[in-house]
């Protein structure tokens, strides 16, 4: 993710300060099934569940409209961990109809984002779980991970609004496959993460009832029709998409024949052209920087609406429009910072939301880069000037290891500390051990892990492996430390108090 307004943590870290959420001080108080409500992540307590391992979800949704609720049916294979006489499925804004676990009716209750299920029978450990929810999934509440276009619904799940729109076990440390049917209006374009599965296929039309004609004069509609994607690869819940709307889809050609796909609003195609011709190059350039693309394709889909930030949706990242119709110097290395996420976040996904300076600082990193190599910011003064303000980041969001608890709303733990402050650490560690050094860590890291489910104990481990020594207390510095370690190579540099945030902002064109 980036967002793109200036934030403001003076209020959090005021919260913080008074504040310590744990799983057994949850407000509210425990579920009443004494089963804990989350995995206990230290920023989202609640998130994901004990007991059992997602292998797959296959989610169909019928589309009604924007502003109506989706019908729904979520399929979740999983493997128990342990003996379980009921578990937990994060889910909210939605009402349920029904739970089959293994065939059989389960007994199911809502507690807040849970829904907790009594299966007719115990499972033991080892078991599968094939557990199906017949749902709706309304896009209308403000926290919902749909967001509504001009025309129609795209998806932003990150960090914990997954959940709000199907159930699952909504943390990143489950990466699961996942299958979309989609059924819309036959006038709309459904686009989800990865490539189809097959042709859309027309939904057959409700038969009249038996001695009744269809009324005659009626124009006949847009058979509806459904759409299938099975992306390739696990995903994170976090990082699901689905677009529905009146939409172009392009398609180009990448490095080593990569199929490249965008999604547009179809009068866009011109427009956007300039701009999405660039990924090409830029996936080459990333290419180069840290190895092979991981996945079996890539694009941008471009959404007509303010998000605020966009969003590295896995093979798909989401775009305002108002962002990639900024003047290129601008837009382009947002474009880098999604696209470098593929690797870092998506294909290598944290093991924890404190874990996720290894997204956004990554990210962050090769977006400063590119804007060195193709517009001539001068890479020294970028760091210098995160730098300068890195001590008062640190005070009010965190370290970039061990953030804050999260801001209300979808930028919750998105703030200066895992960006500017994780791409420091980053920087840091290229001056102490050097840029071929540094290099070889990176390609190792994306190859050693992809698909792969990290922490920065893991990361900590193979730069020390790379370069040959004992970088723990180096990296603990950067990463945990409350204030500004000195810049190797930069010892006159000042982590001073500063006027301004080194938060990134772009003013549309
Ligand atoms: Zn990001």
């Amino acid at each position: 993710m980036i967002p793109i307004t200036p934030r403001s943590g003076a209020v959090l870290a005021a919260l913080a300060a008074t504040l310590t959420l744990t799983g057994a001080e949850l407000p509210g108080g425990p579920p009443s099934t004494g089963t804990p409500a989350g995995l206990g992540d230290r920023l989202y307590p609640d998130l994901g569940n004990p007991g059992y391992d997602v292998a797959s979800y296959d989610i169909a949704f019928d589309y009604h409209g924007q502003d109506r609720p989706l019908d729904a049916v979520t399929r979740i294979e999983a493997r128990a961990l342990a003996p379980l006489t009921g578990f937990h499925l994060d889910f909210a804004n939605g009402t349920v109809q029904s739970v089959q676990v293994n065939g059989r009716p389960a007994t199911y209750t809502r507690e807040r984002e849970e829904l907790v299920v009594t299966p007719a029978e115990p499972v033991p450990a080892g078991g599968t779980l094939r557990i199906t929810v017949t749902h709706t999934s309304d896009p209308r509440a403000a926290d919902s991970g749909w967001v509504r276009t001009a025309d129609g619904l795209a998806m932003a799940n990150q960090a914990d609004a997954a959940h709000r729109v199907f159930p699952c076990n909504d943390h990143p440390s489950d990466k699961a496959a996942f299958t979309f049917h989609v059924t819309a209006p036959g006038d709309l374009t459904v686009v989800a993460n990865g490539v189809p599965d097959a042709v859309p296929t027309a939904v057959p039309a409700v038969a009249a009832p038996a001695g009744k004609a269809a009324p005659a004069g009626k124009a006949a509609r847009v058979p509806a029709l459904t759409w299938t994607y099975r992306p390739a690869n696990p995903m994170a819940t976090e990082l699901a998409q689905v677009s529905i709307g009146r939409s172009a889809v392009l398609r180009r050609s990448g490095p080593h024949g990569l199929p490249l796909r965008d999604v547009v609003g179809a009068a866009d195609r011109d427009r956007l052209e300039a701009r999405l011709a660039m990924t090409p190059g830029q996936v080459r350039w990333m290419e180069g920087q840290v190895g092979r693309y991981p996945f079996e394709t890539y694009g941008i889909l471009s959404v007509d609406t303010t998000t605020g930030f966009e969003l590295e949706t896995q093979t798909l990242s989401l775009f305002e429009r108002r962002v990639l119709l900024a003047p290129e110097h601008l837009a382009a290395p947002l474009m880098v910072h999604e696209l470098a996420h593929q690797w870092f976040g998506d294909s290598v996904t944290p093991a924890t939301w404190s874990d996720v300076w290894l997204n956004e600082g990554h990210a962050t990193w090769y977006e400063w880069l590119y804007s060195a190599e193709k517009y001539g910011v001068n890479l020294d003064e970028q760091v210098r000037a995160a730098y300068a303000v890195d001590t008062q980041v640190r005070k009010a969001d965190g370290p970039p290891a061990a953030p804050l608890p999260p801001d209300q709303g979808k930028l919750g733990i998105f703030r200066s500390n895992v960006y500017g402050g994780g791409a420091l650490a980053l920087y840091a560690l290229r001056q102490e051990i050097g840029a071929p050094a540094f290099q070889r860590l990176e390609r190792a890291w994306v190859a050693g892990h992809r698909d792969g489910i990290v922490s920065t104990a893991d990361f900590t481990a193979l730069a020390s492996q790379v370069a040959g020594r004992d970088l723990g207390g180096f990296l603990q510095a950067w990463l945990y430390g409350a204030v500004t370690p000195p810049m190797p190579g930069h010892r006159d540099w000042v982590a001073g108090p500063a006027r301004t945030r080194a938060s990134v902002a772009v003013k549309p064109a």
